[in-house]
């Protein structure tokens, strides 16, 4: 007889990913700042990106940074530094305009300039689209479509969780194919399921303002109990103790760009430690081979 060996399971690769935006472009303080005074802001998203390519060298990391086009024009160095040290250039649309606020038209627009901009500045081919603030849901049927069209490979813009800003809560917890007989892969952000209950886990804001011990029971539990990857997601204004404050937004708005903001980098680093890491493009390629195949089948009545 053949003494039976024990099974020894590759590590799950997880995908690390940076939505790169400055403080004043993100969807809290939208109602407070006018995007025609954007360029007269004090530009923090370059300093902080780069503090985070210094961690990501330093841990052996490699990265995908969802970035807009609006930042690629004016941080062309930048956009270089993330391709030459072996990061994933990718989409994060033109100027953050949620793709529910966008008509097909206007959002085939926007994706195309995005991705001319991040190629003209990166000069890599860009592959994988993040919708700002996970805006594909059931109002935009059209999205997934025309992102193949476009020839993008993974799309990781569906938060399968009702939230109070964005959500598609019937949408599957892990890779799926939106558009049938297309490539394209949809690879929701993470979320953990337990006692009958759904909850977001793939950070953010969750993560930040939440003592760490959750989200580590969250993710092993993906990685163990599902044996799927994490998708993660932070923002460089996450690290950013230097910004300027926002007095006039709402409470809650700034309640939630602000707290533990401190203590950031700190938590990031002892996650990037204990969970092994990837690049987004590497993470779908593996998911590709385990989709299902859902087609868009779910209408709510939002
Ligand atoms: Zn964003």
């Amino acid at each position: 007889m053949v003494a039976e060996l024990p099974l020894v399971k590759a590590r799950l690769v997880n995908g690390f990913s940076v939505d790169v935006e400055d403080w004043f472009q993100v969807g809290a303080f939208e109602k407070v700042i006018d995007p025609a005074d954007w360029d007269n802001l004090a530009c923090r998203v370059d300093v902080n990106t780069n503090r985070l390519l210094d961690m990501c060298g330093e841990l052996g990391v490699k990265a995908t940074f969802f970035t807009l086009g609006w930042v690629a024009t004016r941080h062309p160095a930048l956009m270089r530094r993330i391709v030459a040290e072996g990061h994933e250039l990718a989409s994060h649309g033109w100027a953050h305009a949620r793709v529910f606020t966008l008509d097909a038209a206007g959002f085939a627009r926007d994706i195309g300039d995005a991705r001319k901009a991040l190629e003209d500045a990166g000069g890599a081919r860009v592959i994988g689209y993040r919708a700002p603030s996970f805006s594909i849901d059931t109002r935009t049927p059209w999205a997934h479509e025309i992102l193949g069209e476009q020839g993008y490979l993974y799309s990781s813009s569906v938060a399968p969780i009702a939230h109070d800003h964005y959500g598609w809560r019937e949408a599957p917890r892990f890779a799926f194919r939106p558009v049938a007989g297309a490539d394209l892969i949809e690879i929701p952000v993470t979320t953990v399921e337990a006692m009958g209950r759904r909850m977001a886990a793939g950070g953010g804001g969750f993560f930040r303002v939440l003592p760490y011990a959750f989200s580590q029971w969250a993710m092993h539990r993906v990685n163990r109990q599902d044996e799927r990857p994490i998708i993660f997601y932070f923002h460089p204004w996450e690290i950013d103790t230097k910004q300027p404050r926002i007095s006039h937004a709402p409470l809650k708005s700034r309640l939630r760009h602000y707290t533990n903001i401190d203590g950031m980098e700190a938590k990031l680093r002892r996650m990037l430690k204990e969970f092994a890491w990837g690049r987004m493009d590497s993470v779908a390629a593996t998911e590709a081979l385990r989709v299902v195949e859902t087609g868009r089948v779910v209408e709510t009545g939002r």
